[in-house]
């Protein structure tokens, strides 16, 4: 029966494929298709694995006997017998080979997605002890895949998911199934991993807006809604599900009709695309012949090609954080920083990279845990996040600081600082910079020039601006986390993200004063959270006076398109009577 599961729209456009639901704990396992001459391969592969594990079971309880202990342990014994009926059950068997039969899912993959088919039929069991056998099955499925991360392969490399490299097509034709990923959550390492891997759009329980797994779904430009709630558990393992991206929508088993309507607004956007594309050597120029910068946020010195793609200027922000996460706490040392800002700068080629130092923390842990034992009563986004991690560690900051100059060398580098608010942090950066400098000249090795910027996110910040002019090239806004800390909203809770209003009065005079503030004294200014990318707020960024954006690069062309129709002397003085308002977003639509 059709049902829709209403959450918030993060990233446009439409997928329309077969659910595959995840568990969060299991976002790791590989998820590459194999092709059908491997198919049986891969089955073999799964039963050496479930043989593999028998016997190890087997042996325990062998054990067990030889030491007499079988009676001792009675609970124990009848646990493993337990594990060894939920291995031989014809239901794990068959359904893992169906989906490796006729889906071409790899092994560990098939195993996973029957393990969420009968877990579901588990959790309704109305018998409680029938109930906990879930978490027997979890552990032999488990058992398995431990087996399998041991043993290599032999028809496919078993790289974890997303792990192939760019452009290698792991989508089967054969199969022709698109695939839409539903799960409770995702952490944006996850995200990374995602980038490179099947799935045509995703849909998660949880989640805000101006999360960091929103803001790389719309980086990757692949429909997704999260803050769906229950989607998870009402969404069955292969059910059809349309995802709409622009209305926050998804519709699970769909009826003909809904499957045509959406397929053709599918391809409306397509053509859509196709039109704005025809934009991207126009240059971004209003009504009135002002100049707007328009630049790329990326994630990954890879993203450098879309950037160009969408014909942005220069990287306006280049999230370094994505480059230590989910590596279980082994962080990028110099050398490897140092190629990959190097990547990112001549993959510009000679266009300037806004290179941020690395703001991990809040919604970014380091890796998939993110909270700490005994700390689940802290607040991460108060925390230890960005500058203030940066120098509680001055030797990773340092080697962090030493790489990005180091690259500067090979072009244009804007080196970005994230969260300052207070003017010993603004000290100690500068003087860790210098520092940084230093060392690299005792070592004798090359490095350039950078224009220092700092990113206004924190209301402390916006409201001091003129500390932050004296010491600083440019400064470039960060809408998310300023209105995630001006309206005490943290960005990531669908809970409260009715609240997270990007045109909240309080919002708007700071980032209207910050900007007035800058070109007073004719420093760059420029905002790089998602409202830049966000078309329904261009004119109102115009009018506030601002002449640089960055965002993702997916959104550039239809901004500029935005841009094209502007005429900015009028937007300035409609400008203020939104600046003026009660409710600015009453008058949003004028
Ligand atoms: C912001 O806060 O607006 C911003 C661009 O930084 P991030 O989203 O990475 O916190
Ligand atoms: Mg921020």
């Amino acid at each position: 029966m059709s049902f829709t599961v209403h959450g918030l729209a993060v990233s446009r456009g439409i997928a329309i494929g077969r659910a595959v639901i995840v568990a969060s704990s299991r976002m790791d396992v590989a998820h590459y298709f194999v092709k059908a001459d491997q198919v049986d391969a891969e089955i073999l592969r799964l039963r050496h694995a479930r043989n593999a594990v028998i016997e190890e079971i087997e042996r325990v309880q062998g054990s067990l006997g030889e030491l007499g202990s079988n009676d001792a342990h009675p609970e124990l014994s009848a646990l493993l017998d337990v594990h060894l009926m939920l291995l031989q059950d014809e239901q794990l068997t068959s359904g893992v080979k169906h989906w490796i039969t006729h889906r071409h899912y790899n092994a560990e993959w098939a195993l996973t997605t029957q393990l969420e088919v009968i877990a579901r039929q588990f959790d309704e069991m109305e018998d409680p002890y029938l109930r906990e056998r879930k978490a027997d099955l979890e552990q032999v499925v488990e058992r398995m895949l431990r087996y399998m991360r041991g043993v290599a392969s032999p028809v496919a490399a078993p790289a974890p998911a997303g792990a192939a490299g760019k452009g290698e097509t792991l989508f089967d034709p054969t199969v022709d199934v698109p695939l839409v990923l539903i799960a409770h959550d995702l952490s944006p390492a996850d995200m990374l991993q995602f980038k490179q891997s099947v799935f045509a759009g995703f849909v998660t329980d949880v989640g805000g807006k101006t999360s960091h797994t929103a803001i790389v779904a719309r980086s990757m430009d692949i429909p997704a809604v999260v803050g769906a709630r229950s989607a998870s558990h009402l969404i069955n393992q292969d059910d059809w599900v349309i995802i709409d991206g622009d209305a926050g929508v998804v519709v699970v088993d769909p009826s003909p009709i809904l499957l045509a309507e959406y397929g053709f607004k599918q391809r409306q956007g397509e053509v859509e695309r196709e039109r704005l594309s025809r934009l991207k050597n126009t240059p971004a120029v209003t009504l009135d012949g002002q100049k707007i910068e328009l630049l790329a946020n990326i994630e990954q010195p890879e993203d450098a090609v879309g950037a160009l793609k969408a014909g942005a200027v220069g990287v306006g922000l280049f999230r370094t954080e994505f480059l230590f996460m989910g590596r279980n706490g082994q962080l990028p040392d110099e050398e490897e920083q140092f190629s990959a800002y190097r990547r990112a700068v001549e993959g510009m080629q000679g266009l300037p990279v806004t290179v941020r130092t690395v703001d991990v923390g809040a919604d970014k842990p380091l890796d998939r845990s993110p909270v700490r034992a005994g700390e689940d009563h802290l607040n991460p986004a108060l925390g230890l996040r960005a500058i203030r991690w940066s120098l509680a560690d001055p030797a990773m900051f340092l080697a962090q600081l030493r790489a990005i100059l180091r690259a500067a060398a090979f072009g244009p580098i804007n080196l970005l600082v994230p969260m300052l608010a207070h003017a010993s942090e603004i000290r100690q950066t500068l003087a860790l910079v210098d520092k940084a400098r230093a060392q690299l000249d005792a070592r004798g090795q090359v490095h350039g020039p950078v224009r220092l910027g700092a990113m206004i996110e924190v209301p402390a910040a916006a409201l001091t601006i003129p500390l932050f002019l004296r010491y600083f090239d440019f400064l470039s806004i960060g809408t998310n986390d300023l209105i995630q800390y001006t309206l005490a909203i943290d960005r990531a809770d669908e809970a409260v993200s009715h609240l997270y209003d990007p045109v909240h009065p309080a919002v708007l005079h700071l980032l209207a004063s910050t900007i007035s503030q800058c070109r007073a004294q004719g420093k760059g200014v420029s905002v790089c959270g998602e409202m830049a990318g966000d078309v329904t707020m261009t004119r109102l960024l115009l009018g506030l006076g601002l002449r640089s954006f960055s965002m993702h690069p997916s959104q550039i062309l239809a901004v500029k398109q935005q841009i094209l129709r502007c005429d900015t002397t009028k937007l300035a003085t409609w400008a203020q009577t939104v600046l003026a308002a009660e409710d600015p977003a009453a008058l949003m639509a004028d």
